[in-house]
């Protein structure tokens, strides 16, 4: 846990975030500035910088980010169409949140490679 932590103070209940799924590990709630018509980030509780801290002791946190993205996107309709699960890790990358998230893009056609 971090004090100054966006992302842990919204997991503490702090800041008011439209959560979509949450559970003793991860939260899940839609991005303030969506980027696409679906957005949604996904957190462990555990404050962990970026997906560049991801090691043996936190391996299966990270597996079970991912086997909640799948989830939401089923329960949002994205699994037909499609959609993006994007983590960005640093400065060049564009993380504004040291909190590692999973992005959960849907609902149009996304381009690549990403700007
Ligand atoms: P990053 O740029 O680090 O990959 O993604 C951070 C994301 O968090 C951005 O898409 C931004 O819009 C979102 N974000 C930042 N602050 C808040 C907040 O207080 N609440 C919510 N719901 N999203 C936030
Ligand atoms: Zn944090």
């Amino acid at each position: 846990m971090a004090d100054n932590c966006i992302f842990c103070k919204i997991a503490r209940g702090e800041i008011p975030a439209t959560i979509v799924y949450q559970d003793e590990r991860v939260v899940a709630f839609r991005d303030i500035n969506p980027g696409a018509p679906v957005h949604i980030l996904i957190i462990p509780r555990e404050h962990i910088a970026s997906a560049a801290e991801i090691d043996a002791s936190n391996a299966a946190l990270v597996g079970y980010l991912l086997q909640i993205a799948a989830q939401i996107a089923k329960q949002e309709n994205l699994v037909d169409s499609g959609y993006r699960v994007v983590t960005n890790i640093g400065a060049d990358a564009g993380q504004s949140v040291p909190h590692m998230h999973f992005h959960v893009l849907g609902g149009r056609q996304m381009a690549w490679p990403p700007g």
